[in-house]
């Protein structure tokens, strides 16, 4: 492995490889016990649980006024524990993009997004998120309509955000479980659309 041999290059992954790698050698835990601790994480946190929000937003108008209203409670009307503070969603619409950051640090809706991908807690996206808003949106491949006002929402430890992105056009045909899917990470924190409606109505 490469990384054995320059520091600079040990990820958080291979770290936390190495340190396992030691505990289990050292009989210290039961590789089994953490399978079975990470299949469970997978199940209760991740992005397929702002997914499924998201969807039932899109086909369930009165949900997506609840949503919006207290985003925690809607969160636990699904089934979903969102411990970490208060969570609020806000909605992309034909005029308006969302797009949300931690300046201070990488606070970050984890139960229902998984844990924060590394861009996230770059000094260089949380810096650029609120300098350049568009700057970072266009690096993710993102271009939005000049007309398209983006507001920034900047996480603390007490609150949190998530994107409600828009509904894709074309996809009327599809129930809640299918349109879940379509749901990226990304385009909850706000780096992605999942597509534009003007753009590509008219
Ligand atoms: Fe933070």
């Amino acid at each position: 492995m490469s990384d054995e041999h320059d520091p600079h290059e040990k990820g958080p992954a291979a770290r936390v490889r190495e340190l396992e790698e030691k505990l289990v050698r050292a009989g210290l835990i039961d590789p089994a016990a953490l399978d079975e601790l990470e299949q469970k994480l997978e199940r209760h946190v991740g992005p397929h649980h702002g997914a499924r929000m998201v969807a039932r937003s899109w086909v369930d108008p009165a949900y997506r006024e609840r949503l919006l209203g207290d985003a925690s409670a809607a969160a636990i009307e699904l089934g979903f524990s969102v411990p970490e503070a208060r969570l609020t969603a806000v909605e992309n619409t034909s005029g308006v993009h969302n797009l949300i950051v931690c300046t201070l640090c990488s606070c970050y809706p984890w139960f229902l997004l998984g844990p924060p991908p590394a861009w996230y807690k770059s000094f260089a996206y949380r810096s650029r998120a609120v300098r350049d808003p568009r700057g970072v949106l266009h690096d993710f491949g993102t271009m939005l309509p000049d007309d398209i006002e983006v507001r920034v929402w900047d996480s603390t430890a007490e609150q949190r955000y998530m994107v409600i992105p828009e509904r894709p056009l074309g996809t009327e045909h599809l129930n809640e479980e299918e349109l879940a899917a379509l749901v990226t990470r990304d385009s909850m924190v706000g780096v992605e659309t999942l597509g534009y409606k003007r753009e590509e109505s008219k």
